[in-house]
């Protein structure tokens, strides 16, 4: 029996678990993979205070200040059920279930990727998913946005001002973007629109993105673009199935929560990127998982 359980072992869960587990609680960590999407991240710039580091090596330390702590780690262990009540239960797929008093779901999210040739193979090497991480690196380059949706263009306007040219390439014929983003991305000199485009290959010289091949789907010709970065805006998965029917989503699916990370079941928490929290980024993630476990705890001293 626990009184913060936190699924999730990402920046946001292992924040939680510190706070938790420094109120002399009973703490747990339930994680499919500890660490989170920080282990597939190469170069990190913009955690403040640590001027660069590298995703492998800021999973190690996410890890090791958790294990300071009398914290319960349960690695590679997935989550498949939560049941509600006073007793709030964890069932996990291996067919164990946990209980404990209040609950922090921390499960985060995954890019949606374009799955074309090269994607993977160039992955952190000019594919890249994030442009507030990785934007900076591509300054003065040709980058191309996947993606005409509010991130895609978003996005766009946001590299524009650091990049020598943006190519926004969308799949349908027109963009899905709010009109004041479209106007705004319009009325920029270095930014071309696409539409109509479909994404089939990222090229590279073997250590690097060199171009990108789409299919234009009026003409039906294939056209290449020569460019450095390409960065795909096509949707943010919250890990979030698990819980539809239990817990309030947004149609987005991500765990509606309010300013205390309470989410719509008395006693669950949610923070980082699989909550309604906007801006999805580690020092968030972080300060969110911190804040829901507060939360927690006030919950658990009230209710005592
Ligand atoms: P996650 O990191 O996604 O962690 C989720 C955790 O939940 C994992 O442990 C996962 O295994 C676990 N989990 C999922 N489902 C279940 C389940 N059913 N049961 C049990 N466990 C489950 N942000 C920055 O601030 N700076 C950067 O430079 C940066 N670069 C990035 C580069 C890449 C390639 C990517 C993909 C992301 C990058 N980000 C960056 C974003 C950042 O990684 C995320 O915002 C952050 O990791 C979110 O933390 P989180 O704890 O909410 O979720």
């Amino acid at each position: 029996l626990f009184d913060v359980l936190v699924v999730g072992g990402g920046p946001a869960g292992a924040s939680a678990a510190v706070y938790a587990a420094r109120k002399g609680i009973r703490t747990g960590v339930v994680a499919e993979r500890f660490g989170g999407q920080v282990l597939d991240t190469m170069g990190i710039e913009n955690f403040i205070s640590v001027k660069a580091t590298e995703g492998p090596k800021l999973a190690a330390a996410l890890e090791a200040h958790v294990r300071e702590y009398e914290v319960d780690i349960m690695n590679l262990q997935r989550a498949s059920r939560l049941n509600p009540g006073e007793l709030i239960e964890v069932e996990l797929e291996n067919g164990a279930s946990l209980r404990s008093k209040t609950v922090i779901l921390s499960t985060g999210a995954r890019w949606r990727e374009m799955n074309v040739p090269g994607e993977q193979e160039y992955r952190g090497r000019g594919v890249a998913y994030c442009p507030h991480c990785d934007g900076p690196l591509f300054k003065g380059k040709r980058v191309a946005v996947i993606g005409g949706g509010n991130s895609g263009v978003e996005a766009a306007i946001d590299l524009a001002g650091i990049v020598s040219h943006v190519t926004l390439l969308e799949f349908g014929d027109q963009l899905r973007a709010d009109a004041v983003l479209q106007a705004k991305l319009r009325s920029l000199p270095n930014v071309q629109i696409i539409t109509q485009a479909q994404t089939t290959a990222v090229l590279g010289d073997g250590s690097k993105v060199t171009a990108l091949t789409y299919l234009d789907r009026v003409s039906g010709e294939t056209q290449q673009i020569e460019l450095e970065g390409i960065f795909v805006q096509i949707g943010l998965l919250p890990n979030t199935d698990w819980l539809k029917g239990v817990v309030e989503l947004s149609p987005r699916g991500e765990i509606i929560v309010d300013e205390r990370g309470q989410t719509s079941v008395p006693g669950v928490f949610a923070a980082g990127d699989a909550s309604t929290t906007p801006f999805k980024q580690i020092i968030i993630a972080m300060g969110e998982g911190a804040k829901a476990s507060l939360a927690a705890f006030d919950h658990l001293i009230r209710a005592a």
